[in-house]
């Protein structure tokens, strides 16, 4: 019989979703006979999974079996008497309840201990073979004797916590000390046959029950660290999906160079603003910088050199004006700043006060020290206006005045079409 079907016999869900895929994975291939990872360090992980549970559960077991081990006692003497039989019959049970007892201490130290599961077998095999004196000392109950020893080697393989091929080897160990003793018996040689025969049923059914569980732990742990593994994986990813995710909202909405708002992110603010300023019946302004001559920053000192410019202005935009000012890049050497809650006048005066820190501030390139300047137009948003465009449009001719007039000075784009050259104090008309 194929290994798939004998598994899924035992009821191994060996074709259920999960576990058919960790069965393409070597890491969780179970062997066969004794129910354990073939990858020993798979196994190793699990033992260390389960040592607490195991430890407890071999602890608990222990404990029942010194109970039984005096209890038993008390059958004895009944039978026996205070005779030398019972005597010796009361140190063996005295002898192993104290094995039984030092090995609960020792695995309540040492937790690992259950899982490797050496010292189990030890006072397993001490325990079957003390046992065997009882076939030797009371012959009056041979056949119950024999009877508990079958139940005894059930509850070895299904209920005390060890390695399945220890337990095996225990079992069989049990099973032959057992016949061995049967032999000693003047039963009939077809009776002693029989129940010699019988013992291969207590072995067989314990050793079936305890691979069942044994190989159903190991999938589901299997499962689980899967799985774990998987939810990990998972959570990475949708970390570096968001991490991604914010890159790109950058890239979506700011200038690669200079770090400042682009002409999208602009449009949807600049919406903002306007919304506000009409809900709070606010002003709204808007200047436009552009940098005087910058070209020749580009054809004497370099490309790199004007980009360095670029990113000084963009940083001294961000350290001068207010934090409730949008300031953005919307191409070239142009950078527009939106004031809101400022009127037209007050805008000027803001704008006049950068660019003389402007033209005072050193820009450090390669051991060069730059200076810039720029002329500023700037237009107050009118009631009849709804568009970024048609705000920036009116700022831009007050710019290209500017530009005509002598650069390096603001110029105010007045509601009814005219522009100033806006000096602080005084205002005067230009063409
Ligand atoms: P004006 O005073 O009339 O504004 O003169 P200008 O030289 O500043 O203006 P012009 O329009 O003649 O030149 C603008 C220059 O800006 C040309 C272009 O190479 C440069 N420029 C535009 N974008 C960038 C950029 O991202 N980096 C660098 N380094 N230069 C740029
Ligand atoms: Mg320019
Ligand atoms: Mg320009």
């Amino acid at each position: 019989m194929p290994a798939e079907s004998l598994s899924s016999l035992l009821g191994l869900h060996d074709d259920a979703e999960g576990a058919a895929q960790l069965a393409q994975d070597p890491r969780w291939r179970l062997r066969g006979w004794c129910a354990e990872f073939a990858d020993a360090q798979t196994e190793a992980g699990y033992a260390r999974y389960s040592e607490q549970l195991v430890a407890r559960q071999l602890q608990w077991t222990l404990g029942a079996w010194a109970l039984f081990l005096l209890l038993f006692a008390v059958s004895d003497f009944l039978a026996l008497g205070w005779t030398a039989g019972f005597q010796i019959l009361l140190t063996m049970r005295v002898a192993v309840v104290a094995c039984v007892l030092l090995l609960m201490r020792a695995v309540a130290r040492q937790p690992r201990l259950a899982t490797r599961g050496f010292w189990t077998t030890v006072l397993e095999c001490v325990g079957f073979a003390s046992f065997m004196l009882l076939y030797v000392l009371r012959p009056d109950i041979t056949f119950w004797i024999y009877a508990t020893t079958l139940m005894l080697i059930v509850m070895l393989l299904v209920l005390v916590p060890n390695r399945l091929c220890q337990a095996l080897g225990v079992a069989v160990f049990g099973a032959l000390l057992t016949a061995a003793m049967l032999a000693r018996t003047d039963w009939p040689p077809q009776e002693l046959m029989r129940l010699g025969l019988v013992l291969v049923l207590p072995l067989g059914m314990g050793y079936v029950s305890a691979w069942r569980v044994h190989m159903l732990q190991r999938q589901q742990y299997a499962l689980l660290m899967s799985a774990r593994r998987s939810n990990a994986r998972l959570r990475d990813e949708a970390a570096q999906r968001a991490v991604l995710q914010e890159a790109l909202q950058i890239q979506a909405t700011t200038d690669p160079l200079t770090g400042l708002a682009n002409r999208r992110e602009y449009e949807k603010r600049f919406l903002h603003e306007m919304a506000r300023a009409r809900r709070e019946g606010g002003t709204l302004s808007l200047a436009i910088l552009d940098l005087d001559f910058f070209k020749r920053v580009n054809d004497q000192y370099g490309h790199a050199a004007g980009d360095e410019v670029l990113r000084h202005v963009a940083r001294l935009c961000r350290e001068e004006f207010r934090a409730v000012d949008i300031a953005g890049r919307l191409g070239g050497e142009e950078f527009v700043v939106l004031m809101p809650g400022t009127a037209l006048h007050s805008a000027g005066d803001v704008v006049l006060r950068f660019l003389r820190v402007l033209e005072q501030t050193d820009i450090g390139f390669e051991g060069l020290t730059l200076r810039v300047r720029a002329t500023a137009g700037v237009a107050e948003l009118l009631p009849c206006e709804e568009q970024l465009d048609v705000l920036l449009q009116r700022a831009d001719a007050a710019l290209y005045a500017g530009k005509q007039s002598g650069r390096n000075r603001v110029m105010l784009a007045q509601p009814g079409g005219a522009v100033l050259h806006w000096t602080g104090e005084a205002a005067t008309a230009a063409d």
